[in-house]
This record gives C-alpha cells, structure tokens and sequence, in this order.
C-alpha cells in the first residue's frame, strides 16, 4: 500500500509525483529499516539528515542563489506526507517548512549565504525556541531576554519542549528585547544562536509518551553573547514574523497528519482481514466494516481539503484561520482515525511492536502542538 492509492488528488502536479518516487524509493532503503532503532535510541543520527540533504528532501524551496533547488511548497508536502505514511520519524519538517521559511524571508544576505546551504545539506540541523517553562501559548509572556551590550546580545533564559533541541547546530530562539515594551509583542525578536556558543547549554532529552526518536529538549541560555548581526530581520519585530510564518507551519503538520491517518486506516483494513475470531475474520463484522466506511468517509473529505488547502498556499492565499482550521480539523480526525483503528486491533493494538501503538502515542501531541487546538478555535474565532 500506498499513499498513490488516494484517488483524485489534485495538489499536485507530475514533478511532485516524480519527486515523491524517489523520497519513497529513499525511506525504503535508508529511513525505514533503521526506524526502530532510533524509536530506542530517541534520536535519529545526523548521517540521515545529510543523506536526505542529498537526495533534495530538505528545504526543496530553497533558492539556487543559496543552495537548495527553488521549488514551491508542495515538494515540502510531498516529504511529509511520505515520511508520515513510511513511519521515517525525523525533524525534517521543523528545518524544511519553518525555518528555512524565517531563513529565507527575513535572513540577511550574510545570514542566508551562512546558514541555508547547511541547511539544505543537513550538515546544519536547526531548531526553533519559543516554549518556556512558564509559558506557551500565551508567548508574549516570554521570559527569556536578549538585553544589548555594545554591539552584542547577550542572552539568558531557558527554553522546553523543542524540537530537534539535541541536535541542533542553529537556533532560533524567541527572546525580549526589550522587555518593557508596551504592548509586549513589540519587544521580541528572533535571535540565531550556534550551539557552539559560551553559556548555551542543552538539557536533557525529554521522556515523552509518544514520538520517541525527535529530541525534544530543554535548551539553557546564561550569558549567551551573540553578535547583533544574529538578529534575525528587524529587532523588535520577532512577533510579527512568527504570526506570518504560521499558516504554512500550521498546514504542514495537517499534511503530515493526514497521511498518518491513511496509514493507520490502510494497516488496519489489512490486520482486519487477516485475523481470526469466531470462525470468520474480523473485517467480517458489521461493526468492523461500518468503521472503516465512516472513516473511509472522512479520509475522502480530509484528502480533498487538504488538497484545497495546499493548492491555496502554494497561490499564497491561505489564511491564518484557514492555517488553523486545517490544523485543527486534521489533527482532530486523526486522533480519531488512530483511536478506533487502535480498537480493531485488538490487544495488539496496544502492543507496540505494532505501528498502530506508535502512531497513536505520536498523535496525541498533534493537537497540542504548533497551538493548541484550543488557540486555533480562537485565531478561527477572532474573524468571525
Ligand atoms: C513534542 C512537542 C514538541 C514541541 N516542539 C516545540 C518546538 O520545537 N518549539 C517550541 O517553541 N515549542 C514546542 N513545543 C511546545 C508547544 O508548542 C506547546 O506545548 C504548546 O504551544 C502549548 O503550550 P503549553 O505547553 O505551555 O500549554 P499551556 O499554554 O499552558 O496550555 C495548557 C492548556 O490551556 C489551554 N489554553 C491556553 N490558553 C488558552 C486560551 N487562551 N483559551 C483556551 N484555552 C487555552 C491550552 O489549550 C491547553 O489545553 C512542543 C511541544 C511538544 C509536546
């Protein structure tokens, strides 16, 4: 099975199609086999980012100025969705779909011609700071600062929960610059930060119920001098930046998410018509069968809106509301996809050398993170 059995898609065109043959043809040899054994390691090494780099799978839009092969959004949701469906669990998406989006629009010259050709190559792997231990959804609370000395930032503070927080090499953190502002947003910045800076220190690897190989990490900021030249695009205007980027962020985990839930949906049609109970299969059974229509269902509605919802981002239509609404209802269908696909399973459902006991421990923080889905109800809600 396939994510080439979804029919009618319309997202894309052939040079996606072909690109998603070879990032398969690549996660069958080299992600998926090694796939279990970062689950227990809880990290996936930097020899995979580099081998993805090469074959184009990190930060397609990239310009050709900066390394990378200029191309639209859709080839960032073809490896997603892949990736989704090949169970591969790497950070690619936070480097290819978020950060190099801030790299790109608001880096500068220097910046770009720095950062972004590592990036494409996975010799640089990034990661972006925003939670704190005190706040997340409410991130004009932040704490962290990044006070100016001369012609330095010098940065204190601690960030959670981050993604990639193990391996990266470059961070975006999300810091005050000025602190006192009024209204708070005014005062924040993104600030790059190199992992070989004096004072900046990583945590531990956190221990989560789900999505065991991304190493989400505490980050520790004391005294962190950076040149001003790390502030990314304009100081003071961090917030703004964050809230335009957040659309596309916002789609990207609907697209990975989607593809989850055909393969929960695909693994457990298979699981169903091969295990026995009461002298028949379990497909068999009405129940069976009328749960996997309604999901079926769903699936056809899911695909066709996401599709819509890509097609309008790549016309750079979609809307903050829309990014939310994408985010909100995929994360919501999947959690449901997995719960019940879980429950055709059986016992061994719940056994985790089945994928369907990993994808379902790795969905529960879709609609928690990249906003909660509770934030997004409030972005829909703001425009009503
Ligand atoms: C695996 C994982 C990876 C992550 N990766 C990153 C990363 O790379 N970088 C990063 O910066 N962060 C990351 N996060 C953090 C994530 O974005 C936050 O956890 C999320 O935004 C929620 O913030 P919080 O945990 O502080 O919850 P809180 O904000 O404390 O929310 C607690 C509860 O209150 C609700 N709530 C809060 N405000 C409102 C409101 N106004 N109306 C209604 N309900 C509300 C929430 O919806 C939630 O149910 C990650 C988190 C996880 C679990």
């Amino acid at each position: 099975m396939s994510l080439d059995q979804v029919a009618g898609r319309f997202a894309y065109n052939e040079d996606h199609e072909a690109f998603r043959q070879t990032v398969r043809s690549f996660l069958a040899k080299e992600g998926v086999p090694r796939a279990d054994q970062w689950e227990k390691d809880r990290l996936v090494p930097k020899s995979f980012w580099q081998q993805a780099g090469a074959v184009g799978m990190l930060c397609p839009t990239v310009p050709e100025a900066y390394g990378g092969l200029g191309l639209d959004f859709g080839y960032n949701a073809v490896v997603d969705e892949e990736m989704a469906y090949a169970g591969v669990p790497a950070g690619f998406s936070l480097q290819s779909d978020i950060v190099a989006g801030y790299m790109e629009h608001y880096g500068s010259e220097e910046q770009k011609r720095e950062w972004l050709p590592k990036m494409v190559s996975g010799d640089v792997i990034t990661a972006i700071a925003m939670t704190e231990p005190g706040t997340g959804s409410d991130l004009q609370s932040i704490r962290t600062t990044a006070r100016k000395d001369g012609n330095h930032y010098v940065i204190n503070g601690s960030k959670t929960y981050i993604t990639n927080g193990q391996n990266t090499d470059l961070t975006l953190v999300v810091a005050k610059t000025d602190p006192d502002a009024q209204p708070a947003w005014k005062g924040m910045s993104i600030i790059l930060v190199e992992s070989d800076r004096e004072g900046f220190g990583k945590g531990r690897k956190l221990d989560k119920i789900g999505q065991d190989a991304a190493d989400t990490s505490e980050l520790f900021f004391e005294d962190v001098r950076v040149p001003i030249t790390n502030c990314l695009g304009e100081e003071g205007m961090g917030f703004v930046y964050l809230m335009s980027q957040l659309p596309q962020e916002r789609l990207s985990i609907a697209v990975s998410v989607m593809a989850s839930c055909q393969k929960a949906f695909d693994d457990t049609v298979a699981f169903t018509k091969e295990r026995k109970a009461f002298k028949g299969y379990v497909f068999d059974f009405q129940n069976t069968k009328f749960v996997l229509a309604d999901l079926k269902a769903k699936l056809q509605v899911g695909w066709a809106h996401l599709d819509w919802a890509i097609q309008r981002h790549l016309r750079g239509e979609l809307t903050n509301e829309e990014g939310a609404a994408a985010k909100l209802w995929h994360t919501d269908l999947q959690w449901e996809v997995m719960d019940k696909c879980l429950q055709l399973h059986g016992g061994a459902g719940y056994m985790n050398e089945y994928p369907i006991a990993r994808m379902w421990r790795g969905a529960r923080v879709s609609r928690i993170y990249g906003g909660t889905n509770e934030i997004m109800k409030e972005v829909i809600s703001r425009k009503l």
